[in-house]
């Protein structure tokens, strides 16, 4: 089953195309890492995922539902992570469990405190007094207590530091397996979310540059010395940490003068392959580096 279904999906805020026609299926189960630069269209994707926007074109299934047209039915069917936690810094973790408790009937309270408690964050703590890792905790606490399906992680790494956002991962990816949750989590931190991954969804200037699982992305990318700009399945030329120019190439194991490309090299290397693309007018116009990716 799909969990989210998107075609030609298109978003516009006043001149800009944030997302441009995206055609888009992600299977249910599993976590999608959501990667792309500032701009790309990330928080709007998801945002439509929740029903917050509207498409300008286009269509969206979350889980079989339009979450424009049937906003009960995904209130129900999806849970929203923002990278801020959005609490209340007079309540307490109790009094957020229950907030939560009267505004969604089927909220499992004791789902999200038996993690909490596992997590030694105190219930009778007020906000204020929580690390901004154990806040981070109570609100992915409260989006697995609504029991949706779907979880849509809005960059919630990105204030944390390294050992919170290891803890943050581990909680994420426990309850994809153990409660089958479908997660799409949006990062800028490709290495550090790599392990707990099963797909790479790599959006660039409003468009899907790369979607496939993460074992096949490995298996069918090879980065090539930089002299290499005629090889076969060439992406594009990215820069390395201290500026070196490689090749990353689409080709099997056996490519000769090659090596293993790493997540972060191939995401490097569908973002400057996307960067190449002129900035389109409308988002009927062609998406080369989609064309690329398939
Ligand atoms: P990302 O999450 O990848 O950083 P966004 O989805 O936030 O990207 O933004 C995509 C593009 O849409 C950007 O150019 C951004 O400036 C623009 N955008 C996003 N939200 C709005 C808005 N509410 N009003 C106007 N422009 C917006």
């Amino acid at each position: 089953m799909a969990a989210i279904e998107t075609s030609g999906l298109s978003k516009r805020y006043r001149r800009t195309w944030a997302l441009s026609e995206v055609d888009l299926t992600v299977h249910a189960g599993g976590i999608t890492a959501l990667v792309g630069p500032n701009g790309a269209g990330k928080s709007t994707l998801l945002k439509l995922c929740v029903g917050f926007e509207r498409p300008t074109a286009g269509s969206l299934r979350v889980w079989g539902l339009d979450p424009t047209r049937d906003r009960a039915g995904a209130v129900a069917s999806v849970g929203y992570v923002p990278q801020d936690p959005s609490l209340y810094r007079e309540l307490t973790v109790e009094e957020h469990l229950g907030f939560a408790a009267s505004l969604r009937p089927r909220f499992d309270a004791e789902h999200a405190r038996s993690r909490l408690r596992r997590l030694q964050i105190p219930l009778s703590a007020p906000a204020t007094d929580l690390s901004g890792g154990q806040q981070a905790q109570v609100s992915l606490a409260i989006a697995l207590g609504t029991r949706a399906p779907v979880l849509l992680l809005d960059e919630p790494l990105a204030n944390l530091d390294p050992l919170a956002r290891r803890e943050f991962l581990t909680v994420l990816g426990e309850a994809v397996r153990v409660d089958g949750v479908t997660a799409v989590l949006a990062s800028h931190v490709v290495a550090e979310v790599e392990p707990v991954c099963d797909r790479l969804l790599v959006l660039g200037q409003g468009r899907v540059l790369l979607h496939e699982t993460v074992g096949q992305s490995l298996a069918h990318h090879r980065v090539a010395p930089e002299g290499a700009v005629d090889a076969p399945g060439l992406v594009a030329l990215f820069p390395d940490r201290a500026g070196a120019f490689h090749a990353l190439v689409r080709a099997s194991a056996d490519a000769p003068a090659t090596r293993p490309a790493t997540m972060e090299e191939i995401v490097m290397g569908y973002l400057s392959a996307g960067r190449a693309v002129p900035t389109p007018g409308a988002p009927g116009e062609a998406a080369a580096a989609v064309a690329v990716a398939s």
